[in-house]
């Protein structure tokens, strides 16, 4: 791994939030004095009323209860857009930018946003929703998914966001686990150029569903859709009849905001609670230190507000904070492969967050472009999602940053609500590859896989877990308390379990290894897929790559890589070899990989991350349990390497 240490700039540094004096003081206060700390940081918020008790939370394997500011009173949705108005009702909340390069761009004013929010929470309440009624939406990336969860927010419903590119089963199957009163959809999603028939596949979930929710509409693209009478309402209709102000409910701060399923990377995806207060203080407060955020600045997340990307770092955390938050309907390759870029230097953006599938993506067609858009706005670039490879980092920083903006490498989870390890860019020195230290109240400990032992020398690598809680935890699975307990709490008691492998250097930096369940032991020694994954993808012929163990006779594990190559290399036994004399000396001769089969493209979830467990499955023969496909982006990727699957 890389050992090249990139430093903040001096000029940035003494403009950021934190620069690394301010950054170790405040971590040391907020994990010496919890209480403390995170009282203070209670009042980027505004309070119905103010919270006493600050942090009541046990990890203890009988007794999991995470509880914060649990007797505060608060709306999510007035402190994203009601207390802004005085100050700053006229400034811009919401860019939008839709598929379509050529139609126009929308400015959603605070103000604007506070009368669409009334608008729809009214709305809402005409259809019956009320304090704790789940509202599962199912929405294209339009100011109005925005709307409706600050709207479920308002009036105290609980939203549930399902992405729009999940199939009617997935969809079905959410609206029944939540019990849903109302789905909101749309009627088609434009993306990439197509669109896709919401309404009809909503129809069709709701064919499936045990429970008989209403469909709440809103109009999109005009295209013809049936709408059944009694049980379908389309927004637009229904705003006409309501006022454009609705006052907030007061609710507890441990009162759940929204529901959201985990990705499915390693099997049945989970029901997430993530209730109001903590969570709110804490996308707040990542999104100002970790992006560095300005008043004035545009910041763009990428993510679909289907994943929890998408809520805490396009919705909740910018808003809370009064900034403007850029919402994108497309696509990275619609119309061609430089429309991020397009719209980075179109709307001026000045932090850029991604995904590392995105980013190997748009390496594979060719720095020509990213080099055709001025990109002098970017101050700040950011990724999560997956471990990215030194060589995608690389790339990122200079062909994308050009060497100015430092790339904040965010480790988190669904269940984690907001960042736990990254940078921050005043205050950490980076390496490509690391998401390097604890965000504040963050405690990371390495834990051996076996013994369950807590590793207390700095260079140590093992099984990641948290010590303690951080305002943005996860309270629970919906209705199934046992399986958050089982899931997080009991592999290694007294701890939460991430489930990810993780490394630490000499440094005291973190290194993510990969899946827990993915490390692979070759003769003795336990290797993370990372690893070898960033050494494949190094070569300069391969573009992505997959790497998982099978059962092999003398090694007990055998590396079996999966390879794409980038557009246009030729697959050979020669490039075979050379791949594996590659990664020999990359690694060293321990890595090699035992098989190497040609994938034409990896199955990966919706959200972009590669579904390795499948790939365990094809490799080791076992195509018969490939487990919970359901949130398979391209299901067709898989028969292909059923197919072609390489045998000694
Ligand atoms: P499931 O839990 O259903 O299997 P999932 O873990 O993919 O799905 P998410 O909550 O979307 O669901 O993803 C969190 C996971 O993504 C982390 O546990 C980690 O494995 C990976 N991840 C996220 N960000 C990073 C990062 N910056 N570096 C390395 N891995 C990351
Ligand atoms: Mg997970």
């Amino acid at each position: 791994m890389s050992r090249e240490l990139f430093q903040p700039s001096p000029g940035l540094a003494a403009k950021a939030h934190a620069d690394a004096a301010t950054y170790q003081q405040m971590y040391d206060r907020s994990v010496n004095d919890p209480e403390g700390f995170w009282g203070d940081q209670a009042d980027r918020l505004d309070w119905i009323k103010a919270p006493t008790r600050i942090k009541n939370t046990s990890f203890a394997y009988d007794n999991v209860s995470i509880k914060w500011y649990e007797d505060g009173e608060l709306n999510v949705s007035a402190n994203c857009i009601d207390r802004h108005l005085e100050t700053r009702g006229d400034q811009t909340a919401i860019i939008w930018e839709p598929d379509d390069p050529d139609a126009e761009a929308q400015h959603i004013t605070y103000r604007d946003l506070h009368a669409n929010v009334c608008k729809f929470a009214n709305v809402l309440k005409e259809m019956g929703v009320g304090k704790g009624d789940r509202v599962v939406l199912y929405m294209p990336m339009i100011p109005q998914a925005a709307y409706a969860m600050l709207a479920c927010a308002r009036v105290g419903a609980i939203h549930s966001v399902v992405f729009a590119g999940f199939s009617a089963d997935a969809l079905a199957a959410r609206i029944d686990a939540c019990g849903a009163a109302v789905v909101v959809t749309a009627d088609e999603a434009p993306r990439g150029g197509r669109n896709t028939p919401l309404k009809v596949n909503a129809d069709v979930a709701f064919g499936k569903c045990k429970s008989s929710p209403k469909m709440l509409v809103v109009r999109r693209t005009g295209g013809d859709i049936p709408m059944v009478d009694g049980r379908d309402f389309w927004l637009h209709e229904m705003e006409a009849r309501v006022a454009d102000d609705c006052v907030p409910e007061a609710m507890n701060a441990e009162d759940p905001l929204f529901i959201l399923y985990t990705s499915g990377s390693t099997g049945a995806p989970k029901g997430v609670v993530h209730t109001s207060g903590g969570y709110l203080v804490y996308a707040s407060m990542t999104h100002q230190y970790v992006f560095d955020y300005h008043d004035g600045d545009i910041f763009w997340c990428t993510a679909d507000v289907g994943w929890v990307t998408g809520h805490s770092y396009i919705v909740y955390g910018p808003l809370a904070n009064g900034a403007t938050t850029l919402m994108f309907e497309g696509v990275p390759t619609y119309p061609d492969a430089g429309r991020f870029w397009a719209v980075c230097a179109k709307h001026k953006v000045n932090q850029f967050y991604t995904a590392p599938t995105a980013i190997r993506a748009l390496m594979g067609q060719g720095k020509e472009w990213v080099e055709k858009h001025d990109l002098s706005s970017l101050r700040i670039l950011g990724t999560v999602g997956e471990p990215i490879n030194p060589e995608a980092w690389n790339w990122y920083n200079d062909v994308v940053g050009h060497g100015r903006c430092p790339i904040v490498d965010t480790w988190w989870q669904t269940e984690t609500g907001g960042h736990l390890l990254t940078p921050l860019p005043g205050a950490t020195a980076t390496k490509p590859g690391s998401a390097t230290k604890p965000f504040f109240g963050v405690q990371p400990v390495i834990l051996d896989a076996q013994t369950a032992e807590e590793q207390t020398e700095t260079a140590a690598e093992g099984v990641l877990c948290l010590k303690d809680s951080w305002p943005g935890q996860m309270r629970t699975c919906w209705g199934d308390h046992d399986r958050f307990v089982q899931a997080y709490f009991t592999d290694y008691k007294g701890y939460y379990f991430s489930g990810d492998g993780c490394r630490r250097d000499a440094d005291g930096y973190y290194w993510i290894t990969g899946r827990v369940d993915d490390v692979i032991n070759v003769s003795g020694h336990r290797m993370g897929t990372a690893e070898v994954e960033s050494a494949l993808v190094a070569h300069p012929k391969v573009s992505e790559s997959a790497v998982v163990g099978y059962p092999h006779p003398v090694k007990g594990q055998g590396i079996y890589a999966y390879v794409t190559l980038m557009a246009g290399e030729d697959p050979t036994d020669e490039l075979r070899k050379e791949l594996e004399v590659w990664v020999r000396k990359e690694i060293g001769p321990i890595a090699k990989p035992d098989l190497i089969q040609w994938a034409p493209g990896l199955p990966k979830t919706r959200s972009g991350k590669i579904m390795r467990r499948i790939l365990r499955k094809i490799a080791e023969n076992d195509f018969d349990s490939l487990g919970d496909t359901s949130t398979l982006a391209e299901p067709a990727v898989v028969d292909d390497l059923v197919e072609n699957r390489m045998k000694e």
